[in-house]
């Protein structure tokens, strides 16, 4: 063993020992650590998408579109930029309005159920839409739409949610 990795040391986040660098178990309270870190990864905020929904996502659109001319196009890209999503591994985030924002924010762990739809517009243009329904009484129902691989999506929100959940009864029976 070299002096450069003997000098490689970090204190335990369980018993403030000091520890090798990258180490798998604590040698002095023989800690998980890999268990640890991957507990403070679940707890760190990732995004998963962030940004407008697509222009077009139903096929009914489209015959908008060709029946106008195209004119129908400017307003559904209007429409579009006016509504961004901000979606992360804790919580989401619907901001509306082109200049004046109002926003809609829900926190996954109040979500109680995750519904797709697939009507037919949105199922033969390729989308689908997310409806969520959260025991937070300042938004119970939003609506995801317009995403691209949205239903895989929504599958990992139903994790981030399950996880979010039991974290939070952990933290609750740990804190008096
Ligand atoms: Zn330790």
């Amino acid at each position: 063993m070299s002096e450069a990795s003997i000098d490689q040391s970090m204190p335990c986040p369980i018993c403030r020992e000091t520890i090798k660098v990258g180490a798998l178990k604590c040698r002095f309270c023989n800690s998980d650590l890999r268990a640890v870190t991957d507990a403070q990864d679940a707890e760190s905020e990732h995004i998963l998408y962030s940004g407008h929904p697509a222009v077009i996502y139903s096929a009914w659109q489209w015959l908008a579109v060709f029946c106008t001319l195209g004119i129908a196009y400017v307003y559904y890209w209007l429409e579009s930029i006016a509504v961004t999503f901000h979606i992360t591994t804790q919580r989401i985030k619907i901001e509306r309005g082109v200049l004046s924002k109002l926003l809609e924010s829900v926190e996954l762990f109040t979500i109680e159920h995750f519904d797709v739809y697939k009507p037919l517009g949105m199922r033969l243009a390729g989308y689908s839409s997310v409806r969520l329904r959260s025991s937070d009484a300042s938004s119970p129902v939003i609506s995801i739409y317009g995403i691209d691989g949205l239903e895989k999506l929504a599958d990992e929100l139903r994790e981030c949610s399950l996880r979010e959940r039991a974290r939070r009864k952990i933290t609750s029976i740990i804190q008096p």
